[in-house]
């Protein structure tokens, strides 16, 4: 398990904010404003509560980056890690414009009046269009590809969060038996399974998707008063947040109280192909679209490429689902640090789905993969 300070002072340096600083510059985007948030976390360390209060990290491409905080909250970040990066805080009272101070204190740095301002992608709107009117003369757009192209590739120390997460979801998948039976509601297992994710560490639990029979056919079903019956394929894919932000995700299929007919067993065969073969496909220079390719291949080859109704994956970080996109269209080659989820499934409307998903990270050479539990088609006594 991590523990929270320990961790978080490893992970975040003030080169991330000079950094994107950097990119922003390159990229000719005068100021970036990133509101609470998995883009202010990576920056900054601040773990930062989303509320109507403005809260933000402004960056101007040149001059130090600080933060715009309300008065209430400047002690807490003085002495979280935010405080520890030495960024300056500027504090506002319950009748100040912050959108005003901040928009003051970045053009004194910059020495004009930014213009092109990029702002965090789940930034909220009320925050954006304060930005946006403190500054008459600016245009907003996403400050995403500064960001993106940062946390999209992970250092040592996050691919370890990252791992120790999956090592942790995946303990989680070696319970199933235990929780998974015939008789019982998928929300009666997802409630043993959220249990379960906090006890093995996690501090959040992001999602328990417990698809049986039918309801496996649709990727995202979560939960339902549904009882699993004798012989019902149920997919489970399951992920949280560790105490240091990281995300698990990862997706078995079990057959409970029976055995998988000849035809699911057949088409499970070359679900399980096409998962390894994008996996094996993954090392730098190779692009996203390509990896999608290596497993949507295999599924159309046999036949079943209807049934394959998503991409392959998405990035995974302190989100679940961030940059880069494993889809058709996306000729993002890879570079090593990069990690994203290889969960191609096939779902069969009605009847039932499966899926397999695996954590991996580009490396110098190859792939590394950070879920290591069996991939079969698991039988379970029920
Ligand atoms: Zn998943
Ligand atoms: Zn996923």
């Amino acid at each position: 398990m991590v523990t929270a300070t320990s961790s978080t002072d490893a992970l975040v340096t003030i080169d991330r904010v000079h950094a994107a600083r950097d990119l922003a510059d390159d990229a000719g985007v005068d100021l970036l404003v990133l509101t609470p948030g998995s883009d202010l976390r990576y920056l900054s360390g601040y773990n930062a509560h989303a509320m109507e209060r403005l809260t933000a990290l402004a960056v101007p491409r040149s001059g130090e980056p600080f933060l715009v905080v309300p008065r209430l909250e400047a002690p807490m970040v003085d002495a979280g890690p935010a405080g520890g990066l030495g960024l300056e805080v500027l504090a506002w009272d319950e009748t100040d414009d912050p959108f005003a101070l901040l928009a003051g204190a970045a053009t004194a740095r910059l020495g004009t009046a930014p213009v092109r301002v990029g702002v965090g992608a789940r930034t909220w709107a009320e925050h954006a269009l304060g930005v946006q009117r403190a500054l008459p003369g600016s245009a907003l757009e996403l400050a995403s590809p500064v960001l993106d192209r940062l946390r999209m590739v992970k250092s040592a120390a996050e691919i370890e969060e990252l791992a120790a997460a999956g090592a942790a979801i995946d303990r989680v998948h070696a319970r199933m038996g235990e929780w998974l039976r015939v008789g019982r509601t998928e929300a009666e297992v997802g409630a043993d399974i959220a249990a379960a994710i906090l006890a093995e560490g996690h501090v959040g639990v992001d999602f328990t998707i417990v698809g049986s029979g039918p309801n496996g056919a649709s990727p995202h079903h979560e939960l339902s008063g549904r009882t699993i019956g004798a012989g019902d394929l149920v997919v489970v894919d399951i992920g949280g947040e560790t105490a240091t932000g990281y995300r698990s995700d990862c997706t078995r299929t079990y057959v409970v109280g029976g055995a998988a007919d000849a035809e699911v067993a057949e088409w499970y065969a070359v679900l399980r192909a096409a998962q390894e073969a994008a996996t094996a496909a993954v090392r730098p220079g190779v692009t996203a679209q390509e990896i999608d390719a290596a497993a949507r291949t295999v599924i159309d080859d046999a036949g079943w490429g209807e049934h394959f109704i998503h991409r392959t994956g998405h990035g995974i970080g302190l989100d679940t689902h961030e940059a880069p996109y494993i889809v058709a269209g996306n000729d993002l080659p890879l570079v090593p640090g990069i990690a994203f989820s290889v969960e191609p499934g096939i779902y069969l409307a009605g009847r039932c789905g499966a899926r397999i998903e695996d954590i991996v990270v580009c490396t110098e050479d190859g792939v590394r993969t950070l879920n290591d539990g069996p991939r079969e088609l698991a039988e379970l006594a029920g």
